[in-house]
């Protein structure tokens, strides 16, 4: 329907798709979202919304209090760019050169404007406060948990928490849900291997990093073909293998880093002590040693029901009976929006925004595809179902 010319735009929707194309306009990469940052803040004060003063470079929490005292919603949506270079053709693509939203994280901090709007000029049914978190460096997975080390959620700590992601998967008008575990966990693992080098054509003076390290790589299989249980998804990717200078010279070191995925909290954490161990102990049966380090991890994420139900019923109210699409497969990818759920003890849900329009093909391509379009008409969906379950949720 929303392609059609004859479409009635909602009153809100030029001063935001304009601000969308803005932010697209000009994308910044994780923890340098500066005139993001100062962009959203000016708006929020032009809304009546309070910005809170915690000490973040970049990323934003807003306050909204209702008229009537009542629960804490938190929204969170993400606001970098990715280092990619636009192909988009479209009027207003990126001008900055290598970075891109290619993730539709313009679209999503819009919206949740474009929402905080809708409901300052409400304020007075409102019962209970919202808190709009604009969340910094999602594509680095570090954005929410330098929010949360900064206490965003200490003093008020929100009853539940929702938020959407673009998904150019699914048609515009239409939400995805997925009750339960949606997202996997995420942890980036260093490995760093550590030998004895010398020349080429005399292995048995050093202990040879590079050897070891491809032992190590293959061993590191078996945590998942041997240790995990099969029924229990886990995925243990290494993207990057760096050593040697010359083809005849046997390095000092060798460094792995790679990323572990899986589904549950108490299998991750059980997986990266594995990992660990054998680590040490296939290095030190070759002579060699090792460093590991395991950061950035943010857990499973893991959408709580009663929200799911909310927020369907929600959407139903705004965007017609059948937009809601819930035969979904949980997902091997991730988003620190696991992070704040987390704390927000798993209360809430993270759902997704269909941005495929049908007449718009590279609507279609997908996240992180230099030529995909997300499309500003996905901002009325996007700020309607926000703002209904916002006003839903604190009757
Ligand atoms: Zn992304
Ligand atoms: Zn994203």
């Amino acid at each position: 329907m929303r392609e059609q010319q004859s479409i009635q735009y909602p009153a809100w929707y030029e001063e935001i798709a304009l601000l969308r194309a803005k932010l697209h306009a000009a994308p910044e990469l994780g923890h340098c979202e500066v005139m993001t940052t100062q962009l959203i803040k000016e708006r929020l004060r032009a809304y009546g919304v309070e910005v809170l003063p915690f000490d973040l470079p970049t990323g934003v929490v807003g306050r909204l209090r209702g008229a009537k005292p009542g629960k804490i919603l938190a929204i969170r949506e993400d606001i970098d760019a990715l280092p990619l270079q636009e192909d988009t053709g479209l009027p207003y693509a990126s001008t900055v050169a290598g970075v891109s939203h290619a993730c539709g994280h313009d679209i999503h901090a819009a919206a949740l404007l474009g929402c905080a709007k809708q409901l300052a000029q409400q304020r007075e049914a409102l019962q209970g406060t919202v808190l709009f978190v604009f969340q910094c460096a999602e594509e680095t997975f570090d954005g929410a948990s330098t929010m949360l080390s900064k206490g965003i959620f200490q003093d008020e700590s929100p009853d539940a928490l929702v938020g959407f992601h673009c998904a150019p998967a699914l048609p515009l008008g239409k939400i995805g849900l997925f009750s339960g575990v949606a997202n996997a966990s995420c942890d980036v693992i260093t490995i760093r291997v550590i030998g004895k080098g010398g020349h080429g054509a005399h292995p048995d003076d050093c202990i040879d990093p590079i050897v070891t390290a491809a032992g190590l790589l293959m061993q590191l299989q078996t945590i998942v073909s041997r240790r995990n249980k099969a029924t229990h998804p886990l995925v243990l990717t290494f993207g990057e293998f760096h050593g040697g200078s010359a083809p005849n010279i046997i390095p000092d070191e060798v460094l792995l880093r790679g990323t572990m995925r899986c589904m549950d909290n108490a299998f991750r954490l059980k997986r990266l002590e594995e990992i660990r161990t054998l680590c040490h102990s296939f290095c030190q049966s070759m002579g060699a040693q090792c460093e590991v380090v395991v950061e950035k991890g943010m857990p499973p994420l893991e959408n709580a029901e009663d929200i799911c139900t909310q927020l369907a019923e929600s959407s139903r109210k705004v965007l017609g009976a059948d937009c809601v699409v819930q035969d979904l497969t949980p997902s091997m990818g991730s988003d620190d929006f696991s992070c704040m759920l987390e704390v927000c003890k798993n209360h809430g849900a993270q759902y997704l925004l269909g941005t495929h329009l049908a007449s718009l093909p590279q609507s279609g391509l997908g996240l992180h595809v230099a030529q995909c379009i997300f499309p500003s008409e996905a901002l009325c969906p996007g700020v309607e179902t926000l703002t209904q379950f916002a006003l839903d949720y604190l009757k």
